[in-house]
């Protein structure tokens, strides 16, 4: 969301943002700064100047569009439906199902254990209430998902393989990084070890010492260091900063 704060101007008004006044805004640009509309991006206003606008149906649309595409470069994420009304996602790290209303531009987060119920009417979304087009444009994305998706399975099922096939890569490639960084750091434990018990020939200066620096630092890779030439290496060899 814009930062908002309570007496700032109405981006299409003018007028104060007051306490109690229902308010629309939106994060983020998606617009290239030649078009009109530009400038109202990442902007707040009140939610009644926003359903009267004339441009809203199309600052509404082009935003949705731009999540609909932003998504598709998400590994994360995956598109679960897509028509003229609503655009729907579902995290692939989270229990998050995302429903975006083409008519309004707006974003409703609801987890996959509320998705049916959130159908059904049963919990009530976070924005209801805000404006009658706000409520309208709800009601008709939940009478389009109760058909098109009204499960928590028929979402699962709707969830490309692709996707799913891309997540499983990355944690594998998570824990094959997580195994590699176990092996280095053991291996240079024991390269430190035995170095201080029987000494070690530094592979640069080729002096054999039993007093080398042991790096502390997180998050970068550890090393050996000759006091005596300053060379850093491990296990694997010659480590460059
Ligand atoms: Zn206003
Ligand atoms: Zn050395």
């Amino acid at each position: 969301m814009a930062l908002i704060r309570r007496g700032m101007p109405c981006a299409l008004c003018r007028a104060p943002l007051l306490e109690g006044q229902p308010i629309f805004a939106t994060s983020g640009v998606w617009l290239p700064p030649e078009d009109p509309l530009h400038r109202y991006c990442d902007a707040a206003m009140h939610w009644s100047c926003y359903a009267a606008w004339p441009q809203r149906p199309r600052f509404a649309r082009v935003h949705v569009e731009a999540w609909v595409k932003g998504d598709d470069q998400d590994i994360w994420s995956a598109a679960v439906h897509l028509d003229d009304v609503v655009f729907v996602t579902r995290s692939l790290q989270s229990n998050r199902i995302s429903v975006l209303l083409f008519e309004t531009g707006t974003g409703h987060v609801v987890t996959v254990e509320n998705w049916e119920a959130w159908l059904g009417g049963g919990v009530a979304d976070a924005y209801a209430g805000l404006h009658p087009l706000l409520d309208a444009a709800l009601a008709e994305a939940r009478a389009r998902l109760s058909r098109a998706l009204p499960t928590v399975a028929a979402i699962e099922a709707a969830v490309s393989p692709r996707k799913r096939a891309l997540v499983a890569e990355e944690w594998e490639r998570g824990l094959r990084q997580q195994a590699e960084m176990k092996r280095y750091d053991d291996a240079l434990d024991v390269m430190a070890e035995a170095a201080a018990r029987e000494g070690l020939a530094c592979p640069q200066c080729r002096v054999v010492r039993n007093d080398y620096k042991l790096s502390h630092k997180n998050r970068e890779k550890r090393y050996l260091q000759c006091r005596r030439c300053g060379h850093r290496f491990g296990p694997d060899g010659p480590v460059l900063r």
